[in-house]
């Protein structure tokens, strides 16, 4: 019961073991930033443990908790000399939500509590300034009118716009007290309509009302999405920060500004930011004026004619330039910066490190190593895996012809094309038919952010750099164009016009989040160029990592993509993928559908060449690594005719008619072919198969040997074993087929017999099975299927049921299910490597290419995982991350 309610200054925050899980990010860094000396105004904490016991006390402020309250309060008073709803020198205060980890723009905000009609005068008569009183009430009866009496805020903001459309004035800025005075009447007038009651005017219930209200923001939906996207638990609660407030509002020589210490979109060493003058609190986010740069370079970079802080402010901008850089040192990481510049005094209201795109995260955390603010490994950790590949996805062809119809602000780099959506919910509908799509908004609000992260890429009308949109479009990974004044929107109507032009929904248009262009129609797109730093990265994770990092691949261009993302050999080669293409594919069912051993034989003659070529091509990519062939998996109806047209082609080759053919076809069909005959299963059945893929393999070897190419290290693998003997079996098949074809050429093949466990049986088995396997390969997509008994092509049906109901935290498919599939490659791996010490282990299988499941398999001493191409680098990643992080584990126990 210690740790409920803290101020700033409270010694014992020094101590706390996790100050942020107590006191939220935004309070212990506010405390934080108080003992560096910065100037934060004075305020105290009401502690994560608070909400717990509100939600445990049906959503009420327990009693001692109230008075711990006042007495806080009385400190602020006697530190600011203001007294809370005082009529001649008023305290107000900030109610400011502060969860573990920030999530932007999530949860509430109430400004200038405190006001009521009182008050506000003694405001107006302590600042002789009535301009500035009349909208800081009018602010925090919006605010407070929103957060803690559910009225929309679009209902106030309408109201401040036809003022100003029947006045002839475009800003806020440019109304006056008199204004200001007819809205708040409004807006009171409103909220009695709302709520039957009159705007409170007893400023302690304002102040218990609005801390029950963002408590209760924790609740709301918008927060419980954002925590289910980025997987926060439901538990943290989040803390809340009660704040003397200063004003950024009270003139011209008053400001308020977002900054980031470095470019987030870029990592460039450059402070980043905007500010305005004389607005408070979000107005810079709002995107409801245009804000202004920091510093004269970002000015000329941007091509600006507004004055920058620099200029207007030089001597608050020096205060706060060394504040950036305190901060920055002191964090060792990029800071984004909130700050109010009251009367030409610098405040510093938060500092939490700063969300990047993944080029920026790696530049900063390279940079950041040469300029000794943090190790290699410190770096390492820094990169979240999952984003690196967007680095490596396509952007906009140079010399592709485009139609640009307008120009935002590059908020977020990529390129994406979609039809244009107008709603959250469009996007996510046409999402969920494979459609893409762009999310066109005015601009957005935490309410769509799951338009946001079905859509492709994201185009706002309004918002700078730092607006909602830019920021959760960084953190998605998405494209994102913000604040394009040249696009009017017309909801109503569902279209937007950029100049002459009208774009309806479901036209398409294409987004470069780098550039800022809007672009009519679709425009190719190329693959981008690797920077140094990306490379720096993947070296320093080479120096790390313990895995080995292979790629599932089966045709050249995929195995020279790998092999350039620094694959270190082939973990999965289909062969099975190698029969669907035009030319063979008739051989194939000509193979399946004979009835006779001699027909097939003659099919499968005609497929060896391809084969055999199909291996050289791939072994001369590879030369020098291990690469893992696996002989043919899928049930073979997967590759029957469909069409009258493709069955008349196969009965005219066959020789039969089509009704014995499709006899043939009928014979074959299985009532649960992913449990039926396949894998291994063809091989006992049909070994021709099995021997024509083996001397496909030998021969492409023996070729590759005789042009001196350097060779692979050749893994044959046999899938779907369920026994040793089994393996037994075709591993002496694959044995005499080796025999003679050395004997044909009279050289020496090298070549490893192995099998894939994704069976529970073989994964039982595998002390038996390690007889005959010189490695073992995980097979977690159909051991997941096995192990569950769940079809993953009917999974989806039912997931988002098991999710919802915490039966799976995660798809099983996606990350490795540690505790039950993760126990049987345990149980596989121990009772191997009992009979063959030496045996290789390996997974391939999605998960390979997933940092969790990646983290498993490096404590359970797998030698590799094998992942798509693109997904290599990321696996590099998280194979050096998981190194470190065990040490640190094991330091730690
Ligand atoms: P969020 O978590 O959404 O960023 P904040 O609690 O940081 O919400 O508040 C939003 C903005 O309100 C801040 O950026 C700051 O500009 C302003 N603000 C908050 N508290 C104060 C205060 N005590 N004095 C002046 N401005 C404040
Ligand atoms: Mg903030
Ligand atoms: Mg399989």
């Amino acid at each position: 019961m210690s740790n409920l309610i803290f101020s700033f200054k409270n010694k014992k925050i020094k101590n706390l073991k996790n100050p942020k899980n107590i006191l939220g990010g935004k309070g212990a860094n506010l405390s934080e930033m108080g003992r560096l000396g910065l100037p934060v105004p004075p305020g105290f904490i009401i502690s994560t443990e608070v909400c717990d016991l509100f939600y445990k006390n049906k959503k009420k402020l327990p009693k001692q908790i109230v008075k711990n309250i006042q007495l806080e309060l009385k400190n602020i008073e006697k530190i600011t000399g203001k007294k809370f709803g005082d009529l001649k020198n008023p305290l107000l205060v900030s109610v400011r939500s502060g969860a573990r980890i920030s999530m932007p723009g999530m949860m509430d905000t109430i400004l200038n509590l405190g006001l009521n009609d009182q008050t506000v005068k003694a405001l107006a008569n302590k600042t002789l300034n009535g301009r500035f009183a009349k909208d800081s009430y009018r602010r925090f009866i919006q605010m407070y009118g929103n957060v803690v009496l559910n009225i929309e805020d679009h209902l106030f903001e309408e109201m401040i716009d036809n003022h100003k459309l029947n006045k002839g004035v475009l800003l806020d800025t440019e109304l006056n007290e008199n204004d200001w005075n007819e809205l708040i009447q409004r807006f009171k007038e409103l909220v009695k309509k709302r709520t039957k009651k009159n705007f409170p005017q007893n400023v302690q219930e304002q102040l218990y009302r609005a801390i029950t209200a963002v408590f209760l923001s924790w609740e709301s939906q918008r927060a419980k999405t954002y925590r289910k996207l980025n997987k926060i638990p439901d538990h943290w609660g989040t803390a809340i920060n009660v704040q003397s407030m200063v004003f950024g509002n009270m003139g011209n020589d008053c400001s308020t500004g977002v900054v980031f210490t470095r470019n987030p979109s870029t990592g460039e060493n450059l402070f980043y930011g905007e500010y305005l003058i004389n607005a408070q609190g979000e107005d810079v986010v709002a995107g409801t004026r245009t804000p202004q740069h920091i510093t004269k370079k970002a000015k000329a970079a941007a091509n600006s004619k507004e004055a920058t802080m620099e200029e207007v402010m030089p001597k608050v901008y020096l205060d706060l330039k060394k504040t950036l850089e305190k901060l920055e040192k002191y964090y060792k990481d990029m800071q984004d910066v909130e700050f109010t510049v009251e009367n030409k005094k610098l405040w510093i209201l938060q500092t939490r490190s700063g969300k990047r795109t993944a080029g920026a995260a790696i530049k900063i955390a390279v940079d950041m190593v040469k300029e000794k603010l943090i190790n290699k490994k410190e770096a390492i950790l820094r990169i979240d895996p999952n984003t690196l590949d967007t680095l490596l996805h396509p952007t906009l062809d140079k010399k592709a012809k485009k139609k640009i119809i307008a120009k935002g602000l590059p908020a977020s780099p990529g390129a994406a094309y979609g039809k244009v959506v107008f709603t959250a919910e469009e996007a996510e509908h046409l999402n969920s038919m494979m459609q893409n799509t762009i999310l066109v908004r005015v601009e957005t609000s935490p309410e769509d952010i799951h338009g946001m992260h079905a859509a492709k890429g994201i185009l706002t009308a309004r918002g700078g750099m730092t607006s909602h949109a830019a920021v959760v479009a960084r953190g998605m990974g998405r494209p994102c164009v913000s604040g394009t004044t040249e696009i009017t929107i017309d909801y109503l109507n569902k279209e937007f016009k950029a100049g002459s032009i009208t774009v309806k929904e479901g036209d398409l248009i294409t987004i470069d989040g780098a550039t800022g262009e809007v672009i009519l129609g679709i425009v190719p797109t190329v693959q981008p160029k690797i920077s140094e730093y990306f490379s720096t990265i993947m070296s320093w994770s080479n120096e790390f990592k313990k895995l080995k990092i292979r790629t599932n691949a089966e045709t050249e261009k995929d195995s020279k993509v790998a092999r350039e993302f620094g694959a270190e050999g082939i973990g999965l080669c289909r062969t099975e993928h190698m029969f669907f293409d035009q030319e063979r594919i008739l051989s194939v069912r000509e193979m399946i559908l004979s009835k006779t051993k001699e027909n097939r034989n003659k099919a499968l003659a005609k497929l060896l060449p391809h084969q055999k070529n199909d291996f050289k091509e791939i072994f001369k990519v590879m030369y020098g690594l291990p690469v893992t062939i696996r002989l043919l998996d899928p049930p073979l109806h997967e590759f029957l005719p469909k069409t009258q047209k493709e069955i008349d082609e196969v009965s005219v080759s066959l020789k039969i008619n089509s009704r014995e053919v499709k006899d043939r076809i009928d014979e074959l069909h299985e009532q649960n072919p992913m449990l039926g005959h396949r894998g291994c299963r063809l091989g006992i059945s049909f070994p021709e198969i099995y021997e024509m893929q083996c001397e496909a393999i030998f021969e492409a070897l023996v070729e590759c040997k005789k042009e001196k190419i350097k060779s692979v290290i050749a893994e044959i693998m046999i899938p779907l074993i369920s026994t040793d003997i089994e393996l037994k079996i075709l591993r002496n098949l694959i044995n005499r087929v080796a025999d003679k074809i050395q004997k044909k050429h009279k050289t020496k093949i090298d070549y490893t017999v192995g099998t894939m466990i994704e069976l529970p049986r073989a994964a039982l088995q595998a002390k038996e099975i390690a007889k005959y396997a010189d490695f073992f390969s995980f097979g977690t997509n159909d051991l997941t299927q096995t192990t569950f008994g769940i079809s993953r092509d009917d999974s989806s049906k039912f997931l988002n049921d098991y999710i919802n109901n915490k039966i799976f935290q995660i798809d099983p498919f996606v990350s490795l299910d540690q505790s039950g599939v993760g126990e049987l490659i345990e149980i596989a791996s121990t009772r191997g490597r009992e009979t063959n010490k030496k045996i290789k282990l390996g997974i391939c299988g999605e998960h390979g290419g997933d940092p969790n499941s990646i983290e498993f398999c490096a404590r359970t001493g797998l030698n590799y995982v094998s992942c798509s191409p693109f997904r290599v680098p990321v696996a590099r990643l998280s194979a050096a991350q998981a190194e470190l992080k065990k040490k640190l584990f094991d330091s730690c126990c």
